[in-house]
C-alpha cells in the first residue's frame, strides 16, 4: 500500500506517526493509499525549518520570487494532468472538472508572478518641513493553510503562492480525504526553486490542526472547511494570538424571477448545483422561485437532471461523479425523510437513479420542491447532489429568506430586470453576488469570501486582501538634517 508522507524542508519524511490514515477512491470505495497521521512532533519539525527558511526567503529580492512563480506556473501547465489524475482518484469529481480546479489554482500563482506591483507601498514627500512618510508591508514569518477534501489543488493555492510571494514561509494541512495532490504541489514548488522550508506538507487531523493553531512559532492561519471547525480555528487560533481567515461552509440561493429566460437558467443552475457532485463551497443548494415561476422550473429543473450522466471519473463520459463518502448519502436521506415528512415534495430520487458503472458512494440528482426554511434540507449543509426549491411571493421575500440563513457565501439572482438586478446586488446579504451567473467566484485578482457564519475573520482571501493578510505594515517617517542645530521639544509634534 502506498504511504503519503509529509515534505519538510524540500524532502518526502514519514514523520514520527506510527498511525495511518486510509485514503479511498470514492467511486470504488476501496483504500488506494495511507496517509501519515501527523503529530504534533511532526508539525513542530515542519514548522522550525519553516522558520528557518523565513529570515533567508524574506530577503529574496521580488524579481526574484517572481521568477519562482513563472517556473511553477509552467510546472504546473505541464504537470495539469498527473494533478487531475490523483484530484479524480481521491475525491471522485470527473477529469474536466479537476483540471478547472488546477486551472483555477494555477490563476492564483498567475497573480503571484505580479508580486513586486502589490507590494508597493505609499510615499508622501514634506509630511511637515522637510520631513517625508511611506508605507511598506513586510511578511510575518511563518504561515499555516488548513484545507478541506472538495479543492485538494484550488484552495491550498489560494493560500500558499501568495503567501509565498509577500515573503512568508508556509505549512499546509491538506484533508486526509485526498491528500496526494499535495505532495505533487510540494514536489513543484521545490522544482520550480523555492528554497527547502518555504513550502511544507503535514497530513493528519485535529491533533495536527490543534498543533498548528497552539503553535508559538506560527502567526497567521488561513482556513477553509466546514463552520462548525471553521469558527474553533478561529477561536483558538486568536486565543494564541494569531490572526486568521477561517471560511466556513454555505447554502447557496439563487433566486429565479419571472421574467428569467428559464432555458438559460436552467442549463445554468444544473451545472451549479450538480457541478462535482454538488460538493462546491459555491454550489447552488438552495433555489427560491419568485411567484408563479416555480412549477414550471422545477418541472424543466428535473427533466435536465435526469439526463445527467452519473459515474467514475475514469469514464470520460461520465459528467457527475461519486460523493466523498457513506456520511454524505446519510445526509441526503434523513434530508427527504424530514423533508417529504413535513410536507415537501420529492420531484427527483438520485437514490434510484441509474450509475454507469462502479460501486462506490454514488447518488444521483435529488430535488425538493416545496421546500420551508425549517426543514432540514434546508438548515442543514447537505453538500451533496441536493437541490431545495423555495417558493416566494415576491423578490422582497426572496432576500429576506436569504436575510435569515445563517450563511453568507454566495447569492445568485435569475431576471432580465436590470432594476431587479441592481436592487438584488445592493441588498443580499453575501459575500459573493451573481446576476445570470450561478456560480459568482471570483478571479484571482479580486478577493473570495463570505458573510455571516460562512467566514470568521476580517480578510477574504486571495486577490488583494491576502497581500494585507500575509503582511503586516510599517509607516517610515525620515528627517535628515543638513546642520547639526537641534533643539529640544517638549510638545507634540505637529505639521503645522
Ligand atoms: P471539514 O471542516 O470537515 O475539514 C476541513 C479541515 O479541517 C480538514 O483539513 C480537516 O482535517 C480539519 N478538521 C476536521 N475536523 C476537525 C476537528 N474536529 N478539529 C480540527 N480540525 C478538523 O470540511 P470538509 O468536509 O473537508 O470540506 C467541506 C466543507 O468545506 C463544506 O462545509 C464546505 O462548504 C466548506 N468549504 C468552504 C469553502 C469556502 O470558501 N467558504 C470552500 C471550500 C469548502
Amino acid at each position: 500500500m502506498h504511504t503519503i508522507e509529509h515534505w519538510i524542508d524540500g524532502k518526502a519524511v514519514p514523520g514520527s506517526a506510527a498511525g495511518r490514515i486510509p485514503v479511498h477512491d470514492p467511486a470504488t470505495a476501496g483504500v488506494v493509499a495511507e496517509a501519515i497521521d501527523g503529530t504534533s512532533e511532526d508539525v513542530d519539525q515542519a514548522v522550525a525549518a519553516a522558520r528557518a527558511a523565513a529570515p533567508g526567503w524574506a530577503e529574496v529580492s521580488l524579481s526574484r520570487r517572481a521568477s519562482h512563480f513563472f517556473r511553477l506556473k509552467q510546472l504546473l501547465d505541464e504537470h495539469a494532468d498527473d494533478l487531475a489524475e490523483l484530484i479524480s482518484t481521491e475525491h471522485g469529481k470527473t477529469r474536466e472538472d479537476a483540471l478547472g480546479e488546477v486551472a483555477r489554482g494555477t490563476d492564483i500563482v498567475e497573480f503571484a508572478c505580479g508580486i513586486a506591483n502589490l507590494l508597493k507601498g505609499e510615499i508622501s514627500e514634506q509630511v511637515s518641513t522637510g520631513v517625508d512618510s511611506w508605507s511598506v508591508r513586510q511578511p510575518l514569518g511563518v504561515v499555516a493553510g488548513i484545507t478541506p477534501f472538495n479543492f485538494p489543488v484550488m484552495v491550498p493555492m489560494w493560500m500558499a503562492p501568495l503567501a509565498i510571494a509577500c515573503g512568508n514561509t508556509f505549512v499546509l494541512k491538506p484533508s486526509e480525504k485526498d491528500p496526494s495532490p499535495s505532495l505533487l504541489l510540494a514536489e513543484l514548488f521545490d522544482r520550480a526553486g523555492f528554497p527547502p522550508g518555504v513550502f511544507n506538507v503535514v497530513h493528519g487531523g485535529p491533533t495536527v490542526v490543534n498543533a498548528l493553531l497552539d503553535h508559538p512559532d506560527i502567526e497567521a492561519i488561513s482556513f477553509v472547511g466546514s463552520t462548525p471547525i471553521a469558527r474553533h480555528v478561529y477561536e483558538r487560533g486568536t486565543a494564541a494570538g494569531k490572526r486568521v481567515q477561517a471560511l466556513g461552509g454555505a447554502k447557496n440561493h439563487a433566486v429565479v424571477l419571472p421574467d428569467a429566460d428559464l432555458e438559460q437558467t436552467t442549463s445554468a443552475l444544473t451545472g451549479a448545483v450538480y457541478g462535482s457532485a454538488g460538493q462546491r463551497c459555491m454550489a447552488i443548494s438552495a433555489v427560491v422561485a419568485v411567484g408563479d415561476v416555480g412549477d414550471d422550473l422545477v418541472a424543466r429543473l428535473r427533466t435536465q437532471a435526469e439526463q445527467i450522466r452519473v459515474g467514475p471519473a475514469t469514464d470520460p463520459e461520465s459528467e457527475m461523479g461519486p460523493v466523498i463518502s457513506d456520511a454524505t448519502i446519510e445526509r441526503i436521506d434523513a434530508a427527504i425523510t424530514d423533508a417529504t415528512e413535513r410536507g415537501a415534495t420529492l420531484a427527483l430520487d438520485g437514490r434510484a437513479a441509474p450509475i454507469a458503472s462502479g460501486d462506490g458512494w454514488f447518488v444521483g440528482p435529488t430535488i425538493l420542491d416545496h421546500v420551508t426554511p425549517e426543514m432540514d434540507a434546508y438548515t442543514t449543509e447537505i453538500f451533496g447532489p441536493l437541490l431545495v426549491v423555495l417558493r416566494a411571493a415576491s423578490l422582497d421575500e426572496a432576500l429576506e429568506v436569504i436575510a435569515a440563513n445563517p450563511y453568507g457565501n454566495g447569492a445568485a439572482l435569475f431576471t432580465s430586470s436590470g432594476a431587479a438586478a441592481r436592487g438584488f446586488q445592493r441588498r443580499v446579504q453575501a459575500g459573493m453576488v451573481g446576476i445570470n451567473v450561478p456560480i459568482p467566484v471570483p478571479l484571482a485578482f479580486y478577493s473570495f469570501g463570505g458573510w455571516k457564519s460562512s467566514l470568521f475573520g476580517d480578510t477574504h482571501i486571495h486577490g488583494p486582501e491576502a497581500i494585507h493578510f500575509y503582511t503586516r505594515g510599517k509607516v517610515i517617517t525620515t528627517r535628515w538634517l543638513d546642520d547639526n542645530v537641534a533643539t529640544a521639544s517638549f510638545s507634540f509634534p505637529t505639521t503645522r
